[in-house]
């Protein structure tokens, strides 16, 4: 939550963007990823924080071949879109490596966190040390 905190005071808008092929797959249903991310924007309120802006959801299974799901950029590149986004000084963060592919792919900068795996992307230990070096680098 402290990195979401100086994401926020920073500035930033706050997206989730997110494969959940499970849907696809069937193991679980669209409303139970909805009620997740209910709960999610009920502990950022909780902790004095803004809601997520909004979500953007792949259900689809890769067998479906869809357009959005990462690495490709289609979501976030819906995202820029629809909220006047400018993706050069916005920042995709993710744990895999099709996060910060699915940036890269919609023009905005990618950026790994918690990965042993070595990339071309920026890579901090997790959230709170990038939270941490946006500050120190506006
Ligand atoms: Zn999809």
């Amino acid at each position: 939550m402290k990195a979401l905190h100086i994401f926020q005071d920073l500035g930033f808008e706050l997206f989730i963007v997110t494969n959940q092929s499970g849907v696809g797959r069937g193991y679980f249903s669209l409303e139970n990823v909805y009620v997740i991310h209910r709960q999610l924007q009920n502990d950022l309120r909780e902790n004095k924080l803004h809601p997520f802006k909004d979500f953007a959801i792949c259900p689809h299974s890769p067998d479906d071949i869809c357009q959005c799901r990462k690495p490709s950029g289609q979501m976030i590149q819906d995202l820029i879109t629809k909220y006047h986004i400018n993706p050069k000084k916005s920042y995709m963060v993710g744990d895999k490596l099709i996060d910060a592919e699915s940036g890269k792919n919609a023009g905005v900068n990618g950026i790994l966190v918690r990965v042993s795996q070595k990339t071309d992307f920026p890579f901090f230990k997790n959230l709170l040390d990038f939270a941490h070096h946006l500050k120190s680098n506006p």
